[in-house]
């Protein structure tokens, strides 16, 4: 069993590590690139990546916490590296120790005694004169204690309190850089967590759940910041490791958001806690402009707050206000200028302005259709089928180069206003200006409305053929009004005999079987027979049509 406290620990490092070197290793130690790690009693091995441009393979360190002059890594620095003092944080870490306790008790011991020793020299002559007042203060660094309850912590927040002082307290407990490396990341929402909702254990319910709101928004950032500090680094062999575990964490957040708004009482909160509503205006505004490339859907997350539990006039008010500050930002950042457009966009739909709202969503140009639907849903959703009818005629333009999926999307709303309202010639308007895209929706309906000879004539009219069709598709047409297929099956044969090929002249005659046995069924055998000897003639001098049709006149009826 491994006996070994962390003042002793501290001490051990202060003594063999200069201060450049530690701060080297807080470095490596807060960029992850520690990827293997074993720990067994004192003993502790990894490996550590190096981010020099002649790197050949990661340092292997081993450490021996309980006499650390038995440590070794195989890097080309002799003596106490940056690589080693990354493992000592790395240790702390999953010790559950602060580890950036352990390098700011020695800023502050230190002073700027430490700044001035050379970088990678082994301090063999560490016994200096300052060395008992370090050991001293941190001997009764308190900071370096293991973490007392949250409960005797004076800053910890009480009920009646609020999300600026709560979020002073978080950041006073929680380090990013205490998640830097990727198994530390992981674990974030569950370490977080664990140590942040039970202070508000015994609160009034709906008040418990304000803070929970905030704690998962406080894991968000703290996730986007992470996230961030790697991004600066070079992309490498774990790079899609990492970002799988921040997405990983950003879906956990949203997840729980999502669970979480729904249990909350919004009546009881506008009434009992309306300043804290507004003090949660302004953190979520200030959270929610995003990093660009985050994880975190930020802007998803500032909808689902703003539709409901935030709104009100009042609210909506300030908030605009505060975009509208933001807008007159120079040079605002491509990320936060996006997200700005979508913010009042959010504004301008909930609140019900729509022609404010199609001039902003007609400035995101082929993103408009994708922002838009998500409201026209909710709109069918609470049936104000004039907005939503007025929206689908402005969509017109935009949707004809959207990918299917939104396409479907958008034909499916149209149904529910045609349901709803009738509406049948603004409909068919939409469709005719995103054909041949909506091709599907306009047949689907000219043929379950029977509508035979329309349905004909606008695949015939884009080039389409029978044989682009499977049987049970034509029979309606066929038990019915078979007579209106026959053009069509002309005009198609003629297309096929226009390509002068031996496999289009066999779709033809295939074609022709087809036709012939329709007149036949229609009883009108002598238009078929003269139509036969008409393509006989015209095209006498295809020898390889004729050798093709001639299997047509042995063959017979085809039915
Ligand atoms: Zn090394």
């Amino acid at each position: 069993m491994l006996h070994l406290t962390l003042n002793g620990l501290a001490a051990a490092v202060y003594r063999y590590f200069s201060y450049p070197v530690l701060e080297q290793g807080w470095q490596v130690y807060s960029e992850g690139r520690i990827i293997e790690y074993t720990a067994e009693g004192a003993l502790v091995q990894a490996y550590v990546e190096d981010d020099s441009p002649d790197w050949e393979h990661p340092n292997r360190v081993e450490l021996n916490l309980e006499d650390l002059r038995y440590s070794t890594c195989d890097c080309h620095s002799d003596g106490y590296c940056e690589h080693m003092a990354a493992v000592v944080f790395e240790w702390c870490d999953r010790a559950d120790y602060d580890p950036s306790k352990l390098l700011k008790s020695g800023t502050s011991a230190l002073g700027g005694a430490g700044g001035g020793t050379p970088v990678r020299e082994s301090s063999s002559g560490g016994e200096d004169s300052s060395w008992a007042s370090i050991l001293d203060s941190l001997t009764t660094a308190r900071s370096l204690l293991p973490r007392e309850e949250p409960s005797t912590d004076p800053e910890a927040p009480v009920q009646g309190s609020g999300p600026a002082s709560w979020y002073k307290y978080f950041r006073s407990r929680v380090h990013p850089n205490r998640f830097s490396s990727l198994a530390s990341a992981s674990a974030l929402y569950d370490k977080v967590l664990g140590e942040l909702l039970p202070i508000a254990a015994g609160w009034e319910k709906t008040a418990a759940q304000l803070y929970e709101l905030h704690v998962i928004l406080f894991v968000m950032k703290l996730t986007e910041e992470i996230q961030g500090s790697h991004f600066r680094q070079q992309y490498d062999f774990s790079y899609y490791q990492r970002m799988e575990v921040y997405r990983d964490l950003a879906s956990r957040c949203w997840d729980h958001l999502t669970g979480l708004l729904k249990e909350i009482h919004r009546t009881e909160a506008r009434e009992r806690y309306d300043s804290l509503l507004q003090e949660t205006e302004e953190v979520l505004h200030s959270h929610a402009q995003p990093a660009s490339g985050t994880v975190v859907p930020w802007m998803q997350t500032y909808t689902a707050l703003w539709w409901d539990l935030l709104w009100s006039e009042a609210g909506a008010a300030r908030e605009k206000a505060r975009l509208q500050k933001v807008s007159e930002e120079e040079e605002l950042p491509a990320s936060r200028a996006e997200w700005l457009m979508h913010a009042q966009l959010l504004f301008a739909m909930r609140g019900g302005t729509d022609e404010e709202a199609m001039e902003l969503a007609g400035r995101m140009g082929h993103a408009a259709p994708a922002k838009v639907l998500p409201y026209l849903e909710v709109m069918a959703r609470t049936r104000a089928w004039e907005r939503l009818r007025a929206w689908l005629q402005w969509l017109v333009p935009w949707m004809t180069r959207v990918p299917g999926g939104q396409l479907g999307s958008y034909f499916d709303l149209w149904e529910q206003v045609r349901g709803a309202r009738g509406l049948d010639q603004e409909w068919r308007d939409a469709v005719f200006a995103l054909l041949p895209r909506s091709l599907d929706y306009y047949t689907e309906e000219l043929m379950s409305t029977g509508r035979y000879r329309e349905w004909v004539d606008i695949h015939l009219v884009l080039g389409y053929t029978p044989m682009d069709f499977r049987a049970s598709e034509l029979k309606p047409i066929e038990s019915e009004h078979r007579e209106l297929l026959l053009p069509w099956y002309h005009h198609s044969v003629e297309l096929f005999i226009a390509e002068k090929n031996r496999d289009a002249y066999k779709r033809a005659v295939r074609l022709l079987k087809k036709l012939q046995s329709h007149y036949k069924k229609l009883k009108r055998t002598e238009v078929w027979d003269r139509y036969l000897a008409y393509l006989t003639t015209r095209y006498s001098r295809l020898r390889a049509l004729q050798q093709e049709m001639e299997k047509l006149r042995k063959g017979g009826d085809a039915s």
